[in-house]
C-alpha cells in the first residue's frame, strides 16, 4: 500500500490530512501524521486568558478520516531513502508533506533569558497564566510590538500596568502604516506605555533592564519577536527564505516526492506576494499540499494554490480590535466591531469533531470567504 506521511499536526498538518483523505477517497493508501502532540493547537488564541480553550483533540478530527496519526518527533527527513525518522523509529513513504510550522525566534545570550514568558505554544502561554493567576496590578513588559506583541500587550492589560518595547521606531512595523493610527489610539486608550527604538538586554526577578540602561518594574517579560520556520527545512532545501520557508511550486511542491504546507512554506500568493506566516494561510496551504500528496499517487489532477483575499484581525483587548483587508491592511472595522470580528474568526478557526462528511466538506473549500467580513466596498472612502 502506498504511504502519505504528514510531518506536523497544526493548521497546515491537520488539513493536509484532511486533503489527502478527501483525495483517497475510497483508494488503497494509508495517511499517517507524525507530531508529538496529542492536540491540535490554535496558536492565534494563545493570547486568551484561558488557552486550554485553543486546543482540539487531534484524534476527534483524524478518527473519522482513517488517518493514523504516531506521537513522534522527526529529527531526520532522509529523501533519497524516502523516510523519516521519528524518535529513533523509521517510517516510510512515498509521499511527504512537511507542515512541521514555526517557532519563536528566542534571543541569543540574554541574561536572565530563562525567566522569559511566550505566547508561542500551549505550554508557554500556560505558563504565563498560571504565573500571573491572582495577581491584579502587575507590572508586565512585552518585547516585540508586532502582531503577537500587540494582542500579548493589549490582553494582559486587563489587569495589569504594560509596558511595550520594540526596537523599531514605530508599532506594529510590519503591519505597515495602515492600521496604525488604530492601534496606536488603542494602546493610549489602554494606557500601554511604549518605549520605541529600544528593546530588553536583561531579565531579573521583578526587573527588566533596557537598552538605553533603564530599569523598569516587570512581574513578567513576554518575549514575541517574530517566528521561524521548523528547521526541518533545512533537510528539504538549501534555498530557504529570510523565514526559513521552503520554495514550492504552484502545487506546494518543493521536491519531487515532498510537498510542503503552512508556515515551513514559501509559496506565492500572487505575483507580488508571498504566503505570511499565518493560520488563515496554513490552513488553505494544508488543504492543497495533502490533497496533492495523495492525487500524486493516485493519477489525480494536481490542485493549484489559490487562497482568499489577504486579511488580519488584531485583537486589542479592551479596546476591541482591528479588521483589515488587503496588503496595504486597510481598516475595515475598529473598536467594538474589530473585536467582534476576532472572537467569530476565533471560533471559526476551530476544525469540524467527529464527523467525517464535514471534516472532507471543509477540506474541499480551499477559499474562504467569512459571511462576517466587511467586503470591498464597505470600505469606508479615506
Ligand atoms: C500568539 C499567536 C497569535 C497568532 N495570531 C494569528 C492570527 O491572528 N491570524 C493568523 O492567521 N495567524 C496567527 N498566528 C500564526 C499562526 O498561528 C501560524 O501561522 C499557524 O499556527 C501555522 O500553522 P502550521 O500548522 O504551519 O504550524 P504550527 O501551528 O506551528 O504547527 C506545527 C505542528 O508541527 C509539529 N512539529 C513541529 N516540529 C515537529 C517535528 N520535528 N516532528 C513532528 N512534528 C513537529 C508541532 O508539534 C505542531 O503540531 C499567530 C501565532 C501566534 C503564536
Amino acid at each position: 500500500m502506498a504511504d502519505v506521511v504528514i510531518v506536523g499536526g497544526g493548521f497546515a498538518g491537520v488539513w493536509s490530512a484532511a486533503g489527502a483523505a478527501l483525495a483517497r477517497g475510497d483508494a488503497d493508501l494509508r495517511i499517517t501524521l507524525v507530531a508529538p502532540n496529542e492536540h491540535m493547537v490554535l496558536r492565534p488564541r494563545l493570547y486568551e486568558p484561558e488557552p486550554d480553550l485553543a486546543a482540539v483533540e487531534l484524534s476527534r478530527i483524524l478518527g473519522p478520516i482513517a488517518v493514523e496519526h504516531v506521537r513522534a518527533t522527526v529529527s531526520t527527513i532522509d529523501t533519497d531513502r524516502r523516510v523519516v525518522v521519528a524518535d529513533g523509529a523509521e517510517i516510510g513513504y512515498d509521499r511527504l508533506v512537511l507542515a512541521a510550522g514555526s517557532e519563536l525566534v528566542r534571543p541569543d545570550g540574554l541574561p536572565g533569558a530563562e525567566r522569559l514568558f511566550d505566547i508561542d505554544t500551549l505550554d508557554g502561554a500556560r505558563r504565563l497564566t498560571a504565573h500571573l493567576r491572582g495577581r491584579e496590578d502587575y507590572s508586565a513588559v512585552v518585547v516585540g510590538a508586532g502582531f503577537v506583541g500587540l494582542e500579548a500587550a493589549t490582553a494582559l492589560a486587563a489587569r495589569g500596568r504594560v509596558l511595550l518595547v520594540d526596537r523599531s521606531d514605530v508599532v506594529g512595523d510590519q503591519l505597515g502604516p495602515g492600521p496604525r493610527e488604530a492601534i496606536e489610539a488603542a494602546l493610549d486608550e489602554l494606557g500601554i506605555e511604549r518605549r520605541l527604538g529600544t528593546t530588553v538586554t536583561e531579565v531579573g526577578d521583578g526587573y527588566a533592564v533596557l537598552s538605553d540602561g533603564t530599569g523598569v518594574a516587570a512581574d513578567a517579560v513576554v518575549w514575541s519577536v517574530g517566528m521561524r520556520a521548523s528547521r526541518l527545512t533545512e533537510q528539504i532545501s538549501e534555498e530557504l527564505d529570510g523565514l526559513g520557508r521552503v520554495p514550492v511550486d504552484r502545487h506546494l511542491r518543493g521536491l519531487p516526492e515532498v510537498f510542503v504546507a503552512g508556515d515551513t512554506a514559501a509559496a506565492a500568493v500572487d505575483a507580488l506576494h508571498t504566503v505570511m506566516q499565518a493560520c488563515q494561510h496554513a490552513t488553505p496551504l494544508g488543504k492543497v499540499a495533502g490533497y496533492n500528496a495523495a492525487a500524486d499517487l493516485l493519477g489525480v489532477p494536481l490542485r493549484e494554490f489559490t487562497p482568499g483575499p489577504y486579511v488580519t484581525c488584531l485583537d486589542l483587548g479592551g479596546a476591541g480590535g482591528i479588521f483589515t483587508r488587503g496588503w496595504d491592511r486597510r481598516v475595515m472595522a475598529s473598536g467594538a466591531d474589530g473585536g467582534e470580528i476576532k472572537r467569530q474568526i476565533n471560533l471559526a478557526i476551530h476544525p469540524p469533531v467527529d464527523d467525517a462528511e464535514a471534516i472532507l466538506a471543509a477540506a474541499d473549500r480551499v477559499r474562504i470567504e467569512l459571511p462576517f467580513f466587511p467586503r470591498d466596498e464597505e470600505v469606508p472612502a479615506a
